[in-house]
């Protein structure tokens, strides 16, 4: 099987792994003690913890706090429910975390739109907007937005900007002036069942959660020092690692690009993370190549929204249609994809389109 959907999660780094090891033992090692507790394993665990929170926060500018989370989607979540806001403005490509909060909240909801190559234009943001929410990078097509314009646009109509960093988190510089930041460990080579919110100093939320006031009186609940050891050492790893990275992907698409040139690249071909490649074959029937090609890990689109039979919103956003939008393959790899991989996985990919007619 070669893995090819890094967007929807990347494999745990063996580093990762390593850093949470510890705080899974038991019962003489006294790794599993609750870090909220005061006797000496407790404290030992709640170090753990601060080690993590730092190595997070070191992804991002000071001046600002991490908040653990149990996932990207409850940050988001945390970042809108957690805050009066009587006008929401949101990008049309958001993830469904924040496209679905944004409609749940009560709320005006003002739509920023993108253009063909998936970058959400810096319009003006509507007077009356509280909050502004932009992606760093698109799940679906990795398009990578201009996120300090539109925090400055945010700031400039009197808004807080939010940015869901997910798929940018330890792979970009950080985005600049955001006031909110949300990730997920398990989209950079950390464990699933963690995310954390940074927010900028001066910011304040009230809790959605309540009980043990855990995590700053923000997010209550037992943490898990196994997962946010896990979390720092993948983003202290991450950060360390960033050009080398961002260096082997961009290697890696240029190649399928080469195999895959009769495909149509969705999205822009420069202004993006190149981890990603999503591309169409107009015709193309995805579902059966997805079955004819079953020891390939890929995706017809976001993990979220496949398997709903509906085409994608942010394919649909940057003009394809329906039938070009499911007649496209989200191609995903990173650090532990080799070049065979890619090589390989793509030349299959062409036969097995091929052998459609298409
Ligand atoms: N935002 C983006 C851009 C994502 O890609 C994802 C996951 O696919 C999420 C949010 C949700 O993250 P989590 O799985 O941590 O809830």
């Amino acid at each position: 099987m070669i893995y090819l959907d890094y967007q929807a999660t990347t494999p745990l780094a063996p580093e990762a792994r390593e850093a949470m090891m510890p705080w899974l033992t038991g019962p003489e090692a006294m790794g599993f003690a609750n870090p909220h507790s005061p006797h000496r394993a407790g404290r030992a665990a709640a170090a753990a913890v601060e080690v993590a929170r730092e190595q997070v926060a070191a992804l991002f500018p000071s001046g600002g706090r991490v908040i653990f989370t149990g996932s990207a989607t409850e940050a988001i979540n945390l970042a809108i429910f957690g805050r009066k806001y009587r006008q929401l403005a949101v990008s049309t490509i958001e993830h469904a975390a924040v496209l679905d909060a944004a409609r749940a909240y009560d709320a005006q909801v003002h739509w920023l739109e993108t253009d063909n190559n998936g970058i959400v234009a810096d319009a003006p943001i509507p007077p009356g907007t509280n909050l502004v929410a932009v992606m760093q990078v698109n799940n679906e097509i990795g398009t990578i937005q201009p996120v300090a314009e539109l925090a400055c646009s945010a700031h400039a109509a009197g808004a807080l900007f939010l940015c869901d960093a997910v798929q940018g988190a330890g792979k970009l510089a950080p985005p600049d002036g955001a006031d909110m930041i949300a990730l997920s460990a398990h989209k950079l080579y950390g464990p699933k069942g963690i995310g954390a919110l940074w927010l900028r100093d001066g910011v304040e939320l009230t809790p959605l959660l309540h009980g043990g006031g855990q995590e700053q009186g923000l997010r209550s609940g037992t943490l898990s020092p196994a997962l946010c050891a896990g979390f720092g050492a993948a983003a202290a790893l991450a950060k360390v690692r960033m050009a080398e990275d961002a260096a082997h992907v961009a290697t890696l698409w240029l190649r399928a690009r080469e195999i895959l040139s009769g495909w149509t690249l969705n999205g822009d071909a420069e202004r993006r993370w190149h981890g990603n490649l999503n591309v169409c074959k107009d015709g193309l029937d995805v579902a059966r190549l997805m079955s004819d090609l079953r020891d390939l890990a890929f995706s017809a689109g976001s993990a979220c929204a496949s398997g709903s039979g509906r085409p994608s919103h942010v394919l649909r956003a940057i003009g394809l249609s329906d039938r070009q939008a499911k007649s496209s393959v989200r191609i995903g790899f990173g650090r532990y994809t080799t070049l065979g991989d890619v090589e390989d996985a793509c030349a299959r990919i062409n036969a097995a389109a091929a052998a459609q007619g298409v």
